[in-house]
């Protein structure tokens, strides 16, 4: 099939571009991936020896308040009613999380009133209450003081970045709500749940017009492939979602990533911590948290025999690891600004999704991202032959 468009990546970003301009614009698609599945990083697959559902990247749970992201997704998969939650094991205790009133109190031995909490936590934020720090250091403190910053975030941000935290954004302590009732609900979304057959039905769902072809460990760097970069660089409108260094051949510097091992056990019992995450903020523990999958799908008949559990490592990403989470350090935010530079210099292609606009984006964004990609510059390209430029990585 001769392609009317590449698509690099079938992560959630390029198969959502890749849905839309084959079934809206009837165009031929041909989507690459090195790997060898589609779904990207929320690729789930039945273990073989359980048939427990495991997410072979890392937990993933859909969320979100995009009306329009929510009815999209909906027409390919329906979600089930799972709400997550999870918990903390601080010094062999175990604690709710995100930090919320019930946390406060099991860890004073107290019971504060949602007043009381809150003028202890400004008091244990010393200097910092009150402000806006932009580093995850005076963030956590500003938010929950101290003794719960050193307790639950200073070790486990630690090993998950290995970064001075004062050198991190505060954006990613932000992500976590703090709540002053005893509501330990992880997410603020309108909309939560589970693909209920599972995440890569649900891909498999988007990408069924036959128009669409995907080329699974297709390297779009490989000349010996038909669709490589210098082959259709030019030619053929190209959507890019791999890593914006990598396109670049790292001309600027590599920008900064987390990897992480994930060490997968199957047990022969029922039910191991009896929830599907705990997290282990404490430095003497060298993992930041266990997922237990079976806890994801409490509707399913899974085995009473066995369960599957995954321990996280994190640590610096080479360039021949899996890229998970963006840095994003002051000299990073410089490296990308250089790239974003380059990118604005290209033509016939648009770089997206989480590695080519470097931001650590959750599913919903993915998807809303790529939207919007496909309304504003896709559709107008191919509809009205406008040119397919981009501003900038940061569509
Ligand atoms: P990706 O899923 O990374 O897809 C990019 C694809 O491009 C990959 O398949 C890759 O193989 C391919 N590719 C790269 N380079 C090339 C090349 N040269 N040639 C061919 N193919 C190439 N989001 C949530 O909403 N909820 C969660 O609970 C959640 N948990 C997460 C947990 C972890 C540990 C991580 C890392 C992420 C989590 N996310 C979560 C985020 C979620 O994974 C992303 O939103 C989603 O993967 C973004 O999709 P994407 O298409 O941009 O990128
Ligand atoms: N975090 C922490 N302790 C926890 C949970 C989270 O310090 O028990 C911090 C940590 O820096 C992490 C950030 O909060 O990177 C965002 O947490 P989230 O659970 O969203 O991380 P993810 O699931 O994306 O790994």
């Amino acid at each position: 099939m001769q392609a009317d468009l590449v698509v690099v990546g079938a992560g959630l970003f390029g198969l959502t571009i890749a849905e839309r301009a084959a079934n809206e614009l009837g165009l031929k698609v041909v989507v690459l991936d090195r790997r060898d599945h589609i779904g990207g990083n929320a690729y789930s697959e039945k273990d073989e020896a359980t048939g427990i559902e495991v997410h072979r990247y890392g937990a993933h749970l859909f969320h979100t308040s995009n009306e329009k992201v929510w009815e999209y997704v909906n027409q390919f998969t329906g979600f089930t009613g799972y709400v997550h939650h999870v918990y903390t094991n601080h010094q062999g205790e175990v604690f709710p999380m995100p930090i919320n009133l019930g946390t406060i109190n099991q860890f004073l031995r107290s019971a504060l009133s949602p007043a009381q909490a809150r003028d202890w936590v400004r008091e244990q934020a010393g200097e910092l209450a009150g402000t806006n720090p932009t580093n995850l250091n005076d963030k956590g403190i500003q938010l929950i003081g101290r003794p719960l910053y050193e307790a639950f975030i200073k070790y486990y941000t630690g090993k998950q970045w290995q970064t001075d935290p004062k050198d991190l954004p505060a954006s990613i302590i932000s992500r976590l709500p703090v709540r002053y009732t005893y509501d330990n609900r992880y997410f603020n979304d309108t909309h939560e749940g589970l693909p209920v057959h599972g995440y890569t039905a649900w891909f498999e769902r988007m990408i069924t017009n036959p128009n669409i072809e995907v080329r699974l460990n297709t390297d779009f760097f490989d000349d010996s492939q038909e669709y490589s970069k210098s082959k259709v660089i030019g030619s053929i409108p190209v959507i890019y979602t791999g890593p914006v260094d990598r396109y670049f051949d790292y001309a600027d510097g590599n920008l900064g990533w987390r990897t992480i091992d994930l060490k997968e056990e199957i047990l022969d019992i029922e039910d191991f911590q009896g929830c599907s995450v705990m997290n282990y903020p404490d430095a003497d523990v060298d993992f930041t948290r266990i997922i237990e999958f079976r806890h994801f799908h409490p509707e399913r008949d899974y085995t009473k025999d066995a369960t599957v559990i995954m321990r996280e490592y994190s640590r610096f990403a080479g360039r021949d690891d899996e890229p998970y989470y963006p840095v994003n350090t002051a000299e990073d935010r410089e490296t990308l600004l250089k790239y974003r530079e380059r990118v604005k210099h290209e033509s016939q292609i648009l770089f997206g999704g989480r590695l080519g606009s470097y931001k650590y984006l959750d599913m919903h964004m993915a998807i809303g991202s790529a939207l919007s990609m496909y309304e504003n510059k896709v559709r107008p390209h191919f509809a009205n032959g406008e040119a397919l430029v981009s501003g900038g990585v940061d569509e």
